[in-house]
Protein backbone atom coordinates (compact mmCIF):
# COMPACT_ATOMS: atom_id res chain seq x y z
CA UNK A 1 0.00 0.00 0.00
CA UNK A 2 2.68 2.03 0.82
CA UNK A 3 4.58 2.09 -2.69
CA UNK A 4 2.04 1.20 -4.88
CA UNK A 5 1.83 3.91 -8.32
CA UNK A 6 0.13 1.11 -11.07
CA UNK A 7 -2.07 2.35 -13.04
CA UNK A 8 -3.47 0.16 -15.58
CA UNK A 9 -4.34 1.94 -19.04
CA UNK A 10 -2.07 5.34 -18.60
CA UNK A 11 1.55 3.87 -18.26
CA UNK A 12 3.06 3.78 -14.83
CA UNK A 13 3.46 6.87 -12.76
CA UNK A 14 7.02 6.98 -12.25
CA UNK A 15 7.59 6.92 -15.95
CA UNK A 16 5.11 9.05 -17.23
CA UNK A 17 6.57 11.79 -14.83
CA UNK A 18 9.83 11.52 -16.88
CA UNK A 19 8.54 11.99 -20.17
CA UNK A 20 5.45 14.15 -19.72
CA UNK A 21 6.52 18.24 -20.28
CA UNK A 22 9.25 17.20 -22.47
CA UNK A 23 10.08 18.61 -26.29
CA UNK A 24 13.68 18.06 -27.09
CA UNK A 25 12.76 18.35 -31.17
CA UNK A 26 10.90 21.88 -29.88
CA UNK A 27 14.22 22.76 -27.66
CA UNK A 28 17.31 21.96 -29.67
CA UNK A 29 17.36 18.87 -28.10
CA UNK A 30 17.28 20.23 -24.90
CA UNK A 31 16.25 17.49 -22.28
CA UNK A 32 14.43 20.23 -20.42
CA UNK A 33 12.14 22.92 -21.80
CA UNK A 34 13.92 26.39 -21.03
CA UNK A 35 12.06 28.77 -19.11
CA UNK A 36 10.36 31.01 -21.15
CA UNK A 37 10.41 34.48 -19.88
CA UNK A 38 8.18 36.01 -22.21
CA UNK A 39 5.87 39.27 -22.33
CA UNK A 40 5.38 40.05 -26.13
CA UNK A 41 4.80 36.97 -28.57
CA UNK A 42 5.82 38.32 -31.89
CA UNK A 43 3.33 37.27 -34.66
CA UNK A 44 4.33 36.95 -38.75
CA UNK A 45 1.68 38.74 -39.80
CA UNK A 46 -1.42 40.57 -39.17
CA UNK A 47 -3.74 37.53 -40.23
CA UNK A 48 -1.52 35.28 -37.84
CA UNK A 49 -2.59 38.35 -34.88
CA UNK A 50 -6.18 38.26 -35.82
CA UNK A 51 -6.38 35.06 -35.54
CA UNK A 52 -8.76 33.28 -32.63
CA UNK A 53 -7.62 31.42 -29.88
CA UNK A 54 -10.97 31.56 -27.81
CA UNK A 55 -9.42 28.45 -25.33
CA UNK A 56 -5.80 30.17 -24.52
CA UNK A 57 -3.83 27.20 -26.07
CA UNK A 58 -1.82 29.27 -28.11
CA UNK A 59 1.12 31.42 -27.22
CA UNK A 60 -0.29 35.11 -28.00
CA UNK A 61 0.87 36.90 -24.95
CA UNK A 62 2.95 35.72 -21.78
CA UNK A 63 0.89 36.28 -18.90
CA UNK A 64 -2.09 33.92 -21.11
CA UNK A 65 0.62 31.39 -21.77
CA UNK A 66 3.96 30.38 -22.95
CA UNK A 67 5.91 26.59 -23.55
CA UNK A 68 6.95 26.61 -19.71
CA UNK A 69 3.37 26.85 -18.63
CA UNK A 70 2.04 24.94 -21.99
CA UNK A 71 4.98 21.66 -20.67
CA UNK A 72 4.16 22.23 -16.78
CA UNK A 73 0.81 21.79 -17.42
CA UNK A 74 0.33 18.58 -19.24
CA UNK A 75 2.13 16.62 -17.02
CA UNK A 76 0.01 17.79 -14.40
CA UNK A 77 -3.06 17.06 -16.44
CA UNK A 78 -1.55 13.83 -17.14
CA UNK A 79 -0.57 13.01 -13.33
CA UNK A 80 -3.70 13.60 -11.83
CA UNK A 81 -6.18 12.10 -15.07
CA UNK A 82 -7.66 15.49 -15.62
CA UNK A 83 -8.43 17.14 -19.15
CA UNK A 84 -6.65 20.08 -18.51
CA UNK A 85 -4.28 21.68 -16.04
CA UNK A 86 -4.21 25.58 -15.35
CA UNK A 87 -0.91 26.93 -14.06
CA UNK A 88 -1.19 30.05 -11.11
CA UNK A 89 1.54 31.89 -9.22
CA UNK A 90 0.56 30.25 -6.07
CA UNK A 91 -0.99 27.62 -4.46
CA UNK A 92 -3.54 30.41 -2.54
CA UNK A 93 -4.12 31.82 -6.54
CA UNK A 94 -5.42 28.91 -7.94
CA UNK A 95 -7.74 28.53 -4.86
CA UNK A 96 -9.36 31.96 -5.10
CA UNK A 97 -9.47 31.75 -8.54
CA UNK A 98 -11.31 28.45 -9.07
CA UNK A 99 -13.62 29.66 -6.50
CA UNK A 100 -14.72 32.90 -8.43
CA UNK A 101 -14.72 30.98 -11.35
CA UNK A 102 -17.97 29.54 -10.08
CA UNK A 103 -19.27 31.58 -7.19
CA UNK A 104 -21.94 34.97 -8.17
CA UNK A 105 -23.41 36.90 -5.58
CA UNK A 106 -26.16 34.90 -4.08
CA UNK A 107 -24.22 31.83 -3.80
CA UNK A 108 -23.62 29.93 -1.04
CA UNK A 109 -20.26 27.34 -0.50
CA UNK A 110 -19.87 24.33 1.49
CA UNK A 111 -16.19 24.78 3.04
CA UNK A 112 -14.66 22.42 4.72
CA UNK A 113 -13.73 23.41 8.11
CA UNK A 114 -10.30 22.12 7.92
CA UNK A 115 -9.68 24.02 5.22
CA UNK A 116 -5.92 25.46 4.53
CA UNK A 117 -5.82 29.23 6.88
CA UNK A 118 -5.68 31.68 3.75
CA UNK A 119 -8.30 29.69 2.51
CA UNK A 120 -10.78 30.27 5.25
CA UNK A 121 -9.96 33.72 5.40
CA UNK A 122 -10.82 34.00 1.86
CA UNK A 123 -14.40 32.69 2.56
CA UNK A 124 -14.79 36.22 4.90
CA UNK A 125 -13.63 38.58 1.56
CA UNK A 126 -16.53 36.27 -0.39
CA UNK A 127 -19.13 37.64 1.90
CA UNK A 128 -18.44 40.84 0.81
CA UNK A 129 -19.14 39.50 -2.59
CA UNK A 130 -22.45 38.33 -1.17
CA UNK A 131 -21.30 34.53 -1.05
CA UNK A 132 -22.16 33.43 1.93
CA UNK A 133 -20.05 30.06 3.67
CA UNK A 134 -20.80 27.51 5.68
CA UNK A 135 -18.23 25.44 7.51
CA UNK A 136 -18.78 21.56 7.76
CA UNK A 137 -17.25 18.89 9.58
CA UNK A 138 -14.37 17.17 7.63
CA UNK A 139 -15.97 14.20 8.71
CA UNK A 140 -19.45 14.73 7.43
CA UNK A 141 -19.25 12.33 4.52
CA UNK A 142 -22.98 11.62 3.06
CA UNK A 143 -24.25 14.03 5.59
CA UNK A 144 -23.15 16.55 3.29
CA UNK A 145 -26.95 16.03 1.67
CA UNK A 146 -28.21 18.17 4.57
CA UNK A 147 -26.50 21.00 4.18
CA UNK A 148 -27.09 21.81 -0.02
CA UNK A 149 -29.43 24.12 -0.53
CA UNK A 150 -31.06 25.26 -3.61
CA UNK A 151 -28.03 28.10 -4.09
CA UNK A 152 -25.02 25.97 -3.13
CA UNK A 153 -22.97 25.90 -6.05
CA UNK A 154 -19.45 24.99 -5.07
CA UNK A 155 -18.81 21.97 -2.39
CA UNK A 156 -14.81 22.37 -1.56
CA UNK A 157 -12.61 19.86 0.42
CA UNK A 158 -9.06 19.51 1.49
CA UNK A 159 -8.43 16.14 2.61
CA UNK A 160 -6.38 15.01 4.76
CA UNK A 161 -7.48 18.76 6.34
CA UNK A 162 -4.68 21.36 7.15
CA UNK A 163 -3.31 21.08 10.59
CA UNK A 164 -5.57 18.23 12.02
CA UNK A 165 -5.12 15.80 9.09
CA UNK A 166 -8.85 14.61 9.06
CA UNK A 167 -9.73 12.08 5.95
CA UNK A 168 -12.76 12.76 3.79
CA UNK A 169 -14.87 10.34 1.91
CA UNK A 170 -14.25 11.90 -0.85
CA UNK A 171 -15.94 9.81 -3.42
CA UNK A 172 -19.29 10.23 -1.40
CA UNK A 173 -19.12 13.66 -0.78
CA UNK A 174 -18.47 13.79 -4.76
CA UNK A 175 -21.38 11.85 -5.63
CA UNK A 176 -24.01 13.73 -3.23
CA UNK A 177 -23.06 17.61 -4.55
CA UNK A 178 -22.66 16.31 -8.30
CA UNK A 179 -26.03 15.33 -7.95
CA UNK A 180 -27.19 18.45 -6.64
CA UNK A 181 -25.93 20.42 -9.02
CA UNK A 182 -22.38 21.41 -7.53
CA UNK A 183 -18.93 21.74 -8.88
CA UNK A 184 -16.70 20.49 -6.46
CA UNK A 185 -13.22 21.06 -5.61
CA UNK A 186 -10.38 19.99 -3.47
CA UNK A 187 -7.19 20.88 -2.21
CA UNK A 188 -4.82 18.03 -3.12
CA UNK A 189 -1.88 19.20 -1.61
CA UNK A 190 -0.95 16.84 0.87
CA UNK A 191 -1.17 13.95 -1.71
CA UNK A 192 0.94 15.84 -3.98
CA UNK A 193 -1.03 14.11 -7.06
CA UNK A 194 0.69 10.97 -6.45
CA UNK A 195 -0.96 9.79 -3.85
CA UNK A 196 -4.42 10.28 -4.14
CA UNK A 197 -5.88 11.05 -7.99
CA UNK A 198 -9.54 13.05 -6.74
CA UNK A 199 -11.09 12.97 -10.67
CA UNK A 200 -11.03 9.62 -10.36
CA UNK A 201 -13.22 9.92 -7.40
CA UNK A 202 -15.54 12.42 -8.92
CA UNK A 203 -14.01 15.65 -8.13
CA UNK A 204 -14.26 18.35 -11.11
CA UNK A 205 -11.32 20.48 -9.73
CA UNK A 206 -7.92 19.14 -8.03
CA UNK A 207 -6.07 22.01 -6.34
CA UNK A 208 -2.31 21.76 -5.33
CA UNK A 209 0.13 24.15 -3.82
CA UNK A 210 3.08 23.13 -6.07
CA UNK A 211 5.08 25.34 -3.67
CA UNK A 212 5.02 22.25 -1.92
CA UNK A 213 6.30 18.98 -3.05
CA UNK A 214 6.01 19.88 -6.70
CA UNK A 215 8.40 21.90 -6.67
CA UNK A 216 10.07 20.46 -3.62
CA UNK A 217 12.94 22.55 -2.93
CA UNK A 218 11.32 25.47 -0.91
CA UNK A 219 12.34 28.21 -4.05
CA UNK A 220 9.39 28.50 -5.71
CA UNK A 221 5.93 29.57 -5.54
CA UNK A 222 3.52 27.90 -7.88
CA UNK A 223 -0.06 26.45 -8.20
CA UNK A 224 -2.26 24.54 -10.17
CA UNK A 225 -5.47 23.43 -10.74
CA UNK A 226 -5.81 20.23 -12.82
CA UNK A 227 -9.82 20.32 -14.33
CA UNK A 228 -12.15 18.16 -15.52
CA UNK A 229 -13.51 19.06 -19.82
CA UNK A 230 -16.59 20.58 -17.93
CA UNK A 231 -14.46 22.93 -15.58
CA UNK A 232 -11.53 23.99 -17.12
CA UNK A 233 -12.87 26.90 -19.46
CA UNK A 234 -14.59 28.74 -16.28
CA UNK A 235 -11.21 28.04 -14.49
CA UNK A 236 -9.10 29.48 -17.47
CA UNK A 237 -11.07 32.43 -18.06
CA UNK A 238 -11.45 33.54 -15.23
CA UNK A 239 -7.63 33.22 -14.21
CA UNK A 240 -6.72 35.69 -18.05
CA UNK A 241 -9.25 38.01 -16.31
CA UNK A 242 -7.99 38.43 -13.27
CA UNK A 243 -4.55 38.18 -14.82
CA UNK A 244 -3.58 35.02 -12.91
CA UNK A 245 -0.35 33.74 -14.14
CA UNK A 246 2.84 31.70 -12.82
CA UNK A 247 6.13 32.73 -13.55
CA UNK A 248 8.68 31.47 -15.82
CA UNK A 249 11.57 30.17 -13.45
CA UNK A 250 9.22 28.64 -11.40
CA UNK A 251 7.13 26.94 -13.74
CA UNK A 252 10.59 25.37 -14.74
CA UNK A 253 11.31 24.69 -10.94
CA UNK A 254 8.06 22.76 -10.73
CA UNK A 255 8.90 20.27 -13.94
CA UNK A 256 12.12 19.50 -12.82
CA UNK A 257 10.59 18.41 -9.16
CA UNK A 258 7.97 16.66 -11.02
CA UNK A 259 10.90 14.21 -12.09
CA UNK A 260 12.04 13.61 -8.78
CA UNK A 261 8.53 13.73 -7.02
CA UNK A 262 7.15 9.95 -6.17
CA UNK A 263 11.16 9.43 -5.54
CA UNK A 264 11.74 12.08 -2.95
CA UNK A 265 7.82 10.86 -1.81
CA UNK A 266 8.68 7.81 -1.02
CA UNK A 267 11.63 8.73 1.03
CA UNK A 268 9.03 11.53 2.61
CA UNK A 269 6.66 9.00 3.86
CA UNK A 270 9.09 6.32 5.18
CA UNK A 271 11.12 9.41 7.16
CA UNK A 272 7.47 10.56 8.70
CA UNK A 273 6.03 6.94 9.46
CA UNK A 274 9.52 6.72 11.53
CA UNK A 275 9.26 10.13 13.28
CA UNK A 276 5.43 9.11 13.93
CA UNK A 277 6.36 6.02 15.87
CA UNK A 278 8.99 7.23 17.77
CA UNK A 279 7.09 10.74 18.80
CA UNK A 280 4.20 8.14 20.05
CA UNK A 281 5.86 6.31 22.61
CA UNK A 282 7.11 9.66 23.69
CA UNK A 283 4.96 10.50 26.84
CA UNK A 284 4.10 13.99 26.58
CA UNK A 285 2.15 12.99 23.81
CA UNK A 286 -1.35 12.60 24.11
CA UNK A 287 -2.14 12.44 19.95
CA UNK A 288 -0.49 11.59 16.76
CA UNK A 289 -2.24 12.96 13.59
CA UNK A 290 -0.79 11.01 10.56
CA UNK A 291 -4.00 9.72 8.29
CA UNK A 292 -1.28 6.44 7.75
CA UNK A 293 -2.16 5.59 11.82
CA UNK A 294 -5.04 3.76 12.46
CA UNK A 295 -6.14 6.12 15.29
CA UNK A 296 -6.19 9.32 12.87
CA UNK A 297 -9.96 9.92 12.22
CA UNK A 298 -10.77 8.80 8.76
CA UNK A 299 -7.58 6.33 8.49
CA UNK A 300 -10.02 3.53 7.00
CA UNK A 301 -10.85 5.99 4.27
CA UNK A 302 -6.94 6.57 3.86
CA UNK A 303 -6.46 3.10 3.06
CA UNK A 304 -9.20 3.05 1.29
CA UNK A 305 -8.67 6.02 -1.42
CA UNK A 306 -4.94 6.57 -0.72
CA UNK A 307 -1.81 4.71 -2.09
CA UNK A 308 0.59 6.42 0.01
CA UNK A 309 1.57 9.70 2.80
CA UNK A 310 3.33 12.20 2.31
CA UNK A 311 6.04 13.37 5.19
CA UNK A 312 3.35 16.29 6.91
CA UNK A 313 1.76 15.01 10.00
CA UNK A 314 1.03 16.54 13.86
CA UNK A 315 1.14 15.67 17.22
CA UNK A 316 -0.76 16.66 20.30
CA UNK A 317 0.44 17.28 23.92
CA UNK A 318 -1.56 16.35 26.71
CA UNK A 319 -1.35 19.69 28.00
CA UNK A 320 -1.27 23.26 26.37
CA UNK A 321 2.90 24.11 26.47
CA UNK A 322 3.49 27.28 27.96
CA UNK A 323 6.23 29.74 25.34
CA UNK A 324 9.30 28.58 27.65
CA UNK A 325 8.63 25.21 27.20
CA UNK A 326 7.78 25.24 23.49
CA UNK A 327 11.26 27.52 23.32
CA UNK A 328 13.10 24.61 25.02
CA UNK A 329 11.34 21.92 22.47
CA UNK A 330 12.07 24.07 19.24
CA UNK A 331 15.10 26.52 19.71
CA UNK A 332 17.71 24.75 19.59
CA UNK A 333 16.90 22.04 17.36
CA UNK A 334 19.72 21.82 15.00
CA UNK A 335 17.81 19.63 11.63
CA UNK A 336 14.32 21.07 12.04
CA UNK A 337 13.80 24.76 10.78
CA UNK A 338 11.00 26.62 12.41
CA UNK A 339 8.79 28.01 9.11
CA UNK A 340 5.79 28.05 7.09
CA UNK A 341 5.14 26.04 4.10
CA UNK A 342 6.67 22.46 3.72
CA UNK A 343 7.23 19.73 0.91
CA UNK A 344 11.23 21.14 0.65
CA UNK A 345 13.74 18.40 1.19
CA UNK A 346 14.23 20.73 4.83
CA UNK A 347 12.49 19.08 8.19
CA UNK A 348 10.28 21.41 9.40
CA UNK A 349 8.78 21.83 12.61
CA UNK A 350 5.59 24.79 13.55
CA UNK A 351 3.21 25.11 16.62
CA UNK A 352 0.08 25.40 15.42
CA UNK A 353 -3.28 26.17 17.11
CA UNK A 354 -6.54 25.06 15.33
CA UNK A 355 -8.97 26.50 18.27
CA UNK A 356 -8.64 29.89 16.26
CA UNK A 357 -9.31 28.34 12.70
CA UNK A 358 -12.37 25.72 13.41
CA UNK A 359 -16.07 26.69 13.44
CA UNK A 360 -18.16 23.96 12.72
CA UNK A 361 -15.77 21.11 14.56
CA UNK A 362 -14.56 23.03 18.21
CA UNK A 363 -11.08 22.08 18.55
CA UNK A 364 -9.61 21.24 22.08
CA UNK A 365 -6.58 19.25 23.91
CA UNK A 366 -2.86 20.47 24.06
CA UNK A 367 -0.70 22.31 21.84
CA UNK A 368 -0.21 21.12 18.45
CA UNK A 369 2.98 20.25 16.93
CA UNK A 370 3.01 20.23 12.86
CA UNK A 371 5.96 18.34 11.96
CA UNK A 372 7.26 17.53 8.12
CA UNK A 373 9.61 15.00 7.77
CA UNK A 374 12.72 15.84 5.43
CA UNK A 375 15.34 13.89 3.45
CA UNK A 376 17.49 13.97 6.10
CA UNK A 377 18.55 10.52 7.78
CA UNK A 378 15.74 9.37 10.02
CA UNK A 379 18.10 8.83 13.19
CA UNK A 380 19.69 11.98 12.72
CA UNK A 381 15.97 13.34 12.50
CA UNK A 382 14.98 11.81 16.06
CA UNK A 383 18.18 12.20 17.58
CA UNK A 384 17.22 15.71 17.02
CA UNK A 385 14.05 15.60 18.35
CA UNK A 386 15.10 13.73 21.35
CA UNK A 387 17.42 16.33 22.40
CA UNK A 388 14.31 18.57 21.87
CA UNK A 389 12.37 16.56 24.35
CA UNK A 390 15.28 16.25 26.93
CA UNK A 391 15.33 20.06 27.24
CA UNK A 392 11.24 20.48 27.15
CA UNK A 393 11.25 17.77 30.25
CA UNK A 394 13.66 19.52 32.28
CA UNK A 395 11.21 23.02 31.63
CA UNK A 396 8.49 21.08 32.88
C1 LIG B 1 0.72 26.09 1.40
C2 LIG B 1 -0.63 25.65 1.09
C3 LIG B 1 -1.41 26.35 0.18
C4 LIG B 1 -0.99 27.64 -0.47
O1 LIG B 1 0.12 27.52 -1.28
P1 LIG B 1 0.97 28.81 -1.69
O2 LIG B 1 1.71 28.38 -2.89
O3 LIG B 1 1.83 29.11 -0.51
O4 LIG B 1 -0.02 29.90 -1.97
C5 LIG B 1 -2.66 25.85 -0.10
N1 LIG B 1 -3.12 24.73 0.49
C6 LIG B 1 -2.39 24.05 1.37
C7 LIG B 1 -2.96 22.81 1.98
C8 LIG B 1 -1.13 24.48 1.71
O5 LIG B 1 -0.43 23.81 2.64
Amino acid sequence: MRTGDDRPGDGRMDTRLIHDGRDPAGHAGAVNVPPYRASTILFPNVEALDSADPEFRGVRYGRTGTPSSHAFEQAMAALEGGDRAISFGSGLQAITTCLLAFLKAGDHLLMVDTCYGPTRAFCRRLGRLGIETTFYDPLIGAGIADLIRPETRVVFLESPGSQTFEVQDVPAIAAIAKARGCTVMIDNTWAAGVWFRPLAHGVDVSIQACTKYVAGHADANLGVAVCTAATAMAVKLTAVELGATAAADDLFLGLRGLRTLPLRLARHQDTGFALADWLAAQPEIARVLHPGRPDCPGHALWRRDFTGACGLFAVQFHQTLPTPALSALLDHLSLFGLGYSWGGYESLALPCDPRRSRSAVPWQGGTLLRLHAGLESPDDLIHDLSGGFDRLRKTL
